[in-house]
C-alpha cells in the first residue's frame, strides 16, 4: 500500500493516500499516543497480532507524508524547518515499532514471523524512500553547507553533521539508476536478514536433546530441575530437555561428565544454521555478502568494511585490525598454557584424551578448581538474581544518583506476567527520569541471550521526554518459590545490560539523533558496569547465601579475584576469531563464488586457530552480523570498547574513593554517559581521561604481556 517513492507526493495529491485505512489508522492501538502515568506508557497488555501489519504500514504512510511536507516546503531550508521538523517526525511509527520490537524479540510466534517476513521488504522500501528523497537531501545539504560557513550551537551542529553524513553514506547522492538498484538491494537484504534469524531460531527451538535419568552426571540440582521442567513443557514428562541455546548448552558443557553427550550438545549448538536442511543459512550468507558488496560499490567504496567503519570510533578497518592483531598472538599463547593445564588434569583423572572443543569448558572447570581452588558451584548460592538487581540499583544510586522503586502493582501494562517494572527518579531532586522494565526469564519465542532496549528515549527539544528502558535476559525460570541462582558470568552479563540501561536513562541529549549509539563505543558503558559486581560494597551487602543469608566468604572472593585472568586465552580467542572472520569477510574483494564453510575454515587456518576452540559465533548462526547490519564488520566493537573499559576501570581503581570515587564518577556520567552522541566519542574520552586510551590496561586485565 506504499506509494512508489519518486512519485509519492504526486500520488498523494491524486488520492493515493491510503484512504481506506484512515479509520483504522485512528483506531489502531499500536499507533495511538501513549497515555496514562509516567508521561505516557505503551499499552503492552492490549497488543494484538491482527493489528501489527496495518499499524506498521499506516505508520510508514504517515511518516512519509511528514517527510514529504518537509521536502516540499517552499521556504528556504533552515535548521528549524528541515532538520528539526525531521527530528520531530515519525512519532506514530516509532510507537508501532516499540510493539513490533517486543513481538520480534520477546514474544515471537510462527504467525508473527510470517507477518515479519511480509513487512521486512516494505520497511526497507520505506527507509529507502526517505534516504533517497532528492528534494529532502538538497535541503539537508543546504543547511549543512550553510552551517559550515556559520556554525550553529554545538548540539544543533552535531545533529546537522550526523544527519547529512547518514544521508550521504546511504546513497542520497546517487543517480536515479543507481538509487533504484540501491533500494532493490536493501529490500532483498531485509528479507534475507529475516530469513537468517528465523532459521537460527528454528534450530534453537527445534533441536532438542532429551536425556534420561542416567545421563545427568555432573549437573547441578538446579540445572536438573530446570531441564526437567523444560521437558515437561515439551510434553516429555520424566525426561530432561537440553534445548539448543547458549543458556543451556554452556552449563551442560561445563559440568556434564558424559563426554559423548557433550560432543552431541556441542555439535548441535555449533551447527545451528549449518545442517544442509531447510534452515541452512550458508546460501543466504553468500547472497547477503554479495549484495552488501554491490551496494557499497555503487557508492564507490572498495569493500563493505570501509564503508561501515567511517562513522565509527575506529574510523576504518585498518585501525580495527591493528587492535585485533595486537591482542591475537597473546591470546593464542595463553591458550597453549590453558590446554597444557587441562591435558595434565585429564591425565591425572585417568582420562587418556586429547582436549577437544567439547572438553574445553569441562576441563577448564577442573583446572579452575585445582589451580585456584575455585568451584563456581560454590559461588552460585551467593548469586541470587533479586539481590543482584538490588546491587545494581545501589550502584546506580552511588554513581548516577538514581533511585529505583517498583511501580504499584498493575499500574504499568506489561506484555507478559514475568515482566516487572521500576520507576527511576533522581535521589537528590526527586525528579522522575523514566521506567525500567525487566523481562528476566527464558520462554518460547524469546530470542536467546541478553539485551537492553528503549521504548522511548530522552529528548528535550520540545518538552522533556522521559525514558522507557528495558533489560531482557534468559534466566531459567525457577520452580515456584525457589530463588534464581545464576552463574558468575550471567551475573556479569546482568550488570552489563544494566549498563546499557543506565546509558539510556542518563541521557541529557536534546535531539533524537543524538541518542544514536556509536557501535564500537556503546559497549564501553555496559562493559564498564560489569566491574562493580566485584566491588567490596556489592560483595558485602548483596552476595549473600540464599539459605543462610551469610555474606560470601572472603576467601571465596579472593579466589574469584585471583582467577579473574583465568581462561582469558579461551575467551579472547573464541571472541576474536569471530571478530576477525567478520572483518576479513567484509573486506573481501571477490565474493562471486564464495563458499561459506570453506572461507571460515581458511581464515581460521590462516590465523592458526587452535583446534581446541571454535569461534564463539560460527558464520551460519552469526546473528550479530547477518540478522541485520548492526554488527556487520563491527563485532570488533566489543574489544574496541573494552580497551576503554579497562583504561577507565584502572582510573577508578587508582582514585582515592576507588570505584565509588565521587569526582571520577561524576566526570564519567558527565562526559561518557549523559551526552551519548552529542560529543564525538574520541573527544569525549579525552575530556574525561585527559588522553587517548591505549591497550596497556586491557592486556593487564587479561593477564597478557603488555607490549
Ligand atoms: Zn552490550
Amino acid at each position: 500500500m506504499l506509494c512508489g517513492s519518486l512519485v509519492f507526493f504526486l500520488l498523494l495529491a491524486n488520492g493515493c493516500s491510503n484512504e481506506n485505512s484512515k479509520e483504522t489508522m485512528i483506531n489502531n492501538m499500536m499507533l495511538k499516543e501513549w497515555t496514562g502515568p509516567y508521561g505516557g506508557i505503551p499499552a503492552f497488555d492490549k497488543m494484538n497480532l491482527s493489528e501489527v501489519k496495518q499499524a506498521i504500514e499506516d505508520g510508514m504512510v504517515m511518516s512519509l507524508k511528514e517527510i514529504d511536507e518537509i521536502a516540499n516546503n517552499s521556504e528556504q531550508p533552515t535548521f528549524e524547518n528541515t532538520i528539526l521538523t525531521m527530528e520531530r517526525s515519525g512519532a506514530a511509527l516509532d510507537r508501532a515499532f516499540a510493539y513490533y520490537g517486543i513481538l520480534t524479540s520477546n514474544m515471537s510466534t510462527p504467525e508473527f514471523r510470517d507477518i515479519q517476513e511480509e513487512l521486512a521488504p516494505k520497511i526497507s522500501e520505506f527507509s529507502s524512500e526517505i534516504s533517497q528523497n532528492k528534494m529532502l537531501f538538497e535541503r539537508i545539504k543546504k543547511v549543512y553547507k550553510e552551517s559550515k560557513k556559520q556554525p550553529l550551537e554545538l548540539d544543533k551542529q552535531r545533529v546537522v553533521n550526523l544527519v547529512y553524513e547518514q544521508f550521504a553514506i546511504n546513497g542520497a547522492e546517487l543517480d536515479d539508476d543507481s538509487k533504484k538498484r540501491y533500494a532493490e538491494i536493501n529490500k532483498e537484504l531485509s528479507t534475507l536478514y529475516t530469513n537468517f534469524s528465523n532459521n537460527v531460531l528454528a534450530d534453537e527451538e527445534g533441536i532438542v536433546l532429551y536425556l534420561t535419568k542416567g545421563q545427568l552426571g555432573g549437573l547441578s540440582d538446579s540445572f536438573i530441575k530446570a531441564i526437567a521442567q523444560a521437558a515437561t513443557d515439551h510434553d516429555e514428562e520424566g525426561k530432561y530437555a537440553i534445548s539448543n541455546t547458549r543458556s543451556v548448552a554452556e552449563p551442560f558443557l561445563s559440568y556434564s561428565t558424559e563426554r559423548k553427550l557433550r560432543k552431541k550438545v556441542w555439535k548441535n549448538y555449533k551447527s545451528r544454521g549449518d545442517n544442509d536442511d531447510e534452515h541452512d543459512n550458508k546460501e543466504i550468507i553468500a547472497r547477503i555478502l554479495r549484495l552488501r558488496d554491490e551496494r557499497v560499490s555503487l557508492l564507490g567504496y572498495d569493500n563493505y568494511a570501509s564503508w561501515r567503519l567511517q562513522d565509527r570510533m575506529a574510523k576504518n578497518p585498518e585501525n580495527a585490525m591493528k587492535l585485533m592483531n595486537a591482542v591475537w598472538p597473546a591470546a593464542l599463547e595463553s591458550v597453549k598454557h590453558e590446554v597444557a593445564d587441562m591435558q595434565a588434569v585429564a591425565k591425572k583423572l585417568g582420562d587418556n584424551i586429547k582436549i577437544e572443543p567439547w572438553d574445553y569448558l569441562y576441563f577448564a572447570e577442573k583446572v579452575r578448581k585445582e589451580k585456584y581452588d575455585l568451584d563456581f558451584d560454590k559461588v552460585k548460592p551467593y548469586l541470587q538474581l533479586d539481590k543482584l538487581r538490588e546491587a545494581m540499583f545501589f550502584v546506580a544510586g552511588e554513581l548516577f544518583k538514581f533511585q529505583f522503586e517498583p511501580v504499584p502493582e498493575g499500574s504499568v501494562p506489561v506484555f507478559h506476567e514475568d515482566v516487572k517494572v521500576w520507576e527511576v527518579s533522581d535521589i537528590v531532586t526527586g525528579k522522575f527520569i523514566g521506567l525500567w522494565y525487566l523481562d528476566a526469564y527464558a520462554r518460547k519465542g524469546k530470542r536467546s541471550g541478553a539485551w537492553a532496549t528503549t521504548y522511548r528515549s530522552h529528548t528535550s527539544f520540545d518538552e522533556d521526554k522521559t525514558v522507557l528502558s528495558s533489560n531482557n535476559s534468559n534466566f531459567i525460570k525457577p520452580a515456584p518459590g525457589d530463588p534464581v541462582l545464576v552463574s558468575w558470568t550471567d551475573a556479569e552479563t546482568f550488570f552489563h545490560e544494566f549498563g546499557h540501561a543506565l546509558h539510556f536513562l542518563s541521557s541529557n541529549v536534546k535531539y533524537p539523533t543524538l541518542n544514536g549509539g556509536v557501535r564500537d563505543y556503546t559497549e564501553f558503558q555496559s562493559q564498564l558496569l560489569e566491574r562493580w559486581l566485584s566491588t567490596d560494597k556489592v560483595i558485602n551487602n548483596y552476595l549473600v547465601h540464599y539459605q543462610t543469608g551469610e555474606v560470601i566468604p572472603g576467601e571465596l572472593v579472593a579466589k574469584i579475584k585471583k582467577a579473574a585472568t583465568f581462561n582469558q586465552g579461551y575467551k579472547t580467542t573464541e571472541y576474536l576469531s569471530s571478530a576477525l572472520v567478520d572483518m576479513k569477510l567484509h573486506m573481501q574483494d571477490d565474493l562471486s563464488n564464495i563458499d561459506i564453510d570453506e572461507f571460515e575454515q581458511s581464515i581460521l587456518a590462516e590465523l592458526n586457530m587452535p583446534t581446541e576452540i571454535a569461534m564463539r559465533h560460527r558464520l551460519p548462526h552469526f546473528s550479530h552480523i547477518f540478522s541485520g547490519e548492526g554488527y556487520a564488520a563491527a563485532y570488533y566493537g566489543y574489544i574496541w570498547a573494552d580497551v576503554l573499559t579497562s583504561d577507565v576501570a584502572e582510573m577508578f581503581a587508582e582514585a582515592p574513593g576507588g570505584f565509588y570515587d565521587k569526582e571520577v564518577s561524576s566526570k564519567l556520567v558527565k562526559y561518557l554517559f549523559a551526552p551519548r552522541n552529542t560529543l564525538d566519542p574520541a573527544e569525549a574520552y579525552r575530556l574525561f581521561r585527559g588522553r587517548d586510551a591505549n591497550i596497556d590496561a586491557i592486556m593487564r586485565d587479561r593477564g597478557f604481556p603488555v607490549p
